[in-house]
């Protein structure tokens, strides 16, 4: 026989290689567990009933007498005739042969168990409503990535098919395990969120800020949810509703309209005179730079915000307290009338002014080098602008805020 073209050999070469680089379903174990589990399953099943796994379903035989019967069981394979009469042990042979089908559903079925937000987030995880047993357990073997926020969650499966999960912050990706603090009770997590990178409290837990250096390196299906629940509360429940169809949003005006004590106060602000000012809310606190959650609530039910609600993976169904506190805040500054002031500014003092607000605005005041005083935040630069322009009241460009009473300036943080 001759040799195949040189094209054709290529082609062939080819085929061969891309079969190679498809990660290999890995060999499993069948677990006495998820046996034990089929055969309760199977127990508590009517003889008409069956049990169905990926290709192929078992049941009761109709013609055994009971389940203490020898041969108690049926097979059906999906294409195939049925095998009929089945002995315990003929059903652990053919259960065995396909064990990634019956770890599978035993890993969803009883060990993640109920249907909800944990069983559908762990199933997203590895798109076990999309993809075949024998595509997810390769990827498995591999491991599969998905982000939550700054969380990376790696999936992997063990040779009994059980799931595994590894967890660390997003920006460790690259870190080998052994230069990372490792736990393995999801409740540490309580201390990991609590401060940033600099030891500064974190009011909302789903800022950006999470700090790094740690890993959960091999938690179960429900310790994975867990943490992933104290890193982001309420992340997981939220993004499953709204996959259901059932997100309830809470738009601003009847957020507001709730609130009462000293909230109530945030009632006033809203007076018919547009929105604007809640798009100013939601561009300062709900942005991407800001907050990791997609903003879905409005203006009101009927009145969209003109500001993009970002890119999220779990949405944000109501104004949270960060947002009410503040607003709270911005409703007495907001409640005051505009003044005319009169300072004297070059033109790169105003400009600087303009890049102090800004750096603050996006937190990029750690950034800027002492020496880079082309930088209008910059601290030299700063402080020369205040020497220069503030008395020793601190009054910029020695104006009291309130001409009226120079000695007693209004406090623009009214005593709170
Ligand atoms: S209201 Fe805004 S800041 Fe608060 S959680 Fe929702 S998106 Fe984030």
């Amino acid at each position: 026989m001759s040799d195949p073209a040189p094209a054709a050999a290529d082609a062939d070469r080819q085929t061969a290689e891309t079969v190679d680089d498809e990660p290999a379903v890995p060999d499993i174990d069948l677990p006495s567990d998820a046996f034990d589990a089929v055969l309760d399953a199977l127990g508590d099943l009517d003889p008409n009933d069956r049990l169905r796994f990926e290709g192929f379903a078992v049941g009761r035989d109709p013609d055994a007498e009971d389940i203490e019967d020898a041969a108690a069981y049926v097979l059906e394979p999906g294409g195939d005739d049925p095998r009929t009469g089945l002995s315990e042990r003929d059903l652990h042979a053919a259960l065995e042969e396909r064990a990634p089908q019956v770890t599978d559903w035993y890993a969803f079925e009883r060990v993640v168990g109920e249907f909800g937000p944990r069983r559908a987030f762990l199933r997203w995880i590895e798109d076990a409503d999309g993809a075949t047993v024998a595509t997810r357990y390769a990827a498995l073997a591999e491991g599969i990535e998905r982000a939550w926020g700054q969380l990376r969650v790696i999936a992997t499966v063990t040779d009994r098919g059980e799931r595994r999960y590894e967890v660390r912050h997003v920006d460790d990706a690259g870190v080998t395990r052994e230069e990372l603090a490792a736990h393995d009770d999801p409740l540490d997590a309580r201390e990991i969120v609590k401060l940033d990178e600099k030891g500064r409290y974190r009011p909302l837990k789903t800022a950006p800020t999470l700090r790094r250096g740690w890993v959960f390196p091999e938690l179960s299906p429900r310790d994975a949810y867990e943490l992933v629940e104290t890193v982001y509360p309420a992340t997981v429940a939220n993004w499953h509703r709204e996959r259901e169809g059932e997100l309830d949003v809470n738009h601003w005006r009847e957020t507001m309209a709730r609130q009462s004590g000293i909230y109530g106060v945030i009632r006033t602000w809203d007076r018919g005179e547009g929105h604007e000012h809640v798009n100013w809310v939601a561009e300062a606190c709900c942005d991407d730079s800001q907050c990791l959650k997609r903003r879905e609530w409005e203006y009101d039910d009927g009145t969209d915000l003109d500001v993009d609600g970002g890119d999220g993976v779990f949405p944000c169904r109501e104004p949270c307290s960060v947002v009410v506190s503040a607003a709270r805040k911005w409703t007495r500054l907001e409640s005051e009338q505009p003044r005319t002031y009169e300072f004297e500014l070059t033109p790169s003092e105003k400009e600087q002014l303009e890049a102090i607000v800004d750096a603050v605005a996006d937190g990029r005041i750690d950034e800027i080098r002492e020496a880079d005083t082309k930088e209008g935040a910059n601290r030299y630069r700063a402080r020369f602008l205040r020497a220069k322009l503030f008395d020793e009241e601190g009054n910029l460009g020695g104006v009291p805020t309130d001409p009226t009473d120079p000695d007693d300036p209004t406090d623009p943080d009214d005593g709170e």
